[in-house]
């Protein structure tokens, strides 16, 4: 089995993140309720629906094409803070893996580390501040050495997945530092981060995307 990401799998990928953000509306809506606006859902829901409306055109583009498109449709269609966090993630995903047809694990980690550069560049959060980097980050030192390690790709994935869910549950027992959740300080505690929430949804479909598409070709 070649052990690496094709194209046409990275757009399915993209397709399935899409609709997973639009089964998951009303959840991610009811955690930004909690101690935010209760827009990211809609606001979310509403960007990957553009992406899904251009997915024909991204068919058949090398695999940097695709999430620069994506990152872009995300930065034109996602309101409130998450559209440029987002948007800037997946660009910057897109940039390190430019005019490639294929990845393999060692260009997810790039992929990985610059969506995590991308999220920081826009957002001057660090790890710990209950965002989306504490579940970001977790992921990306996970995949990082699960490459270090010579672990198969889905492996890689699955151990990066374990870490990003670890990461989100722990913003249930941080307060927020950014965000209009930081308005609340201390009365921010207890409820788990939406975007965390939402990053980790995506990371969560992009591997049961890949297994089910792996399981059908076997
Ligand atoms: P808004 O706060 O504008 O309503 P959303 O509700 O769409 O935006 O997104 C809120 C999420 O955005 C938070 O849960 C948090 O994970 C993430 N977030 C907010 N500010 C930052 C930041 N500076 N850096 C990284 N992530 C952030
Ligand atoms: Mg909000």
């Amino acid at each position: 089995m070649n052990d690496a990401i094709s194209a046409d799998e990275a757009t399915k990928i993209i397709e399935g993140i899409a609709r997973e953000i639009e089964r998951n509306t009303d959840y991610l809506t009811r955690l930004d309720q909690a101690i935010g606006d209760g827009d990211h859902g809609i606001n979310l829901a509403k960007g990957f629906r553009a992406v899904l409306e251009r997915l024909n055109d991204l068919k058949g583009k090398d695999i940097g094409k695709t999430l620069k498109s994506v990152g872009m449709i995300l930065v034109s269609n996602v309101g409130g803070a998450v559209g440029p966090l987002y948007g800037s993630a997946f660009m910057n995903a897109g940039n390190v893996v430019e005019g490639k047809t294929e990845v393999n694990l060692s260009d997810m980690a790039k992929m990985f580390e610059a969506a995590e550069q991308g999220i920081i560049d826009i957002g001057k959060a660090s790890f710990g501040e209950k965002t989306m980097l504490d579940a970001v980050h977790p992921a990306v030192i996970a995949i990082r050495k699960a490459l270090e390690q010579n672990r198969p790709l889905i492996e890689a994935f699955e151990v990066s997945l374990v870490a990003a869910e670890e990461g989100m549950k722990s913003t249930i027992d941080r307060i927020s530092k950014r965000g209009r959740s930081s308005y609340l300080g201390e009365r921010s505690r207890g409820h788990q981060d939406v975007g965390a929430t939402s990053t980790y949804v995506m990371l969560k479909s992009a591997l049961d995307t890949l297994k089910r598409l792996r399981q059908g070709n076997k």
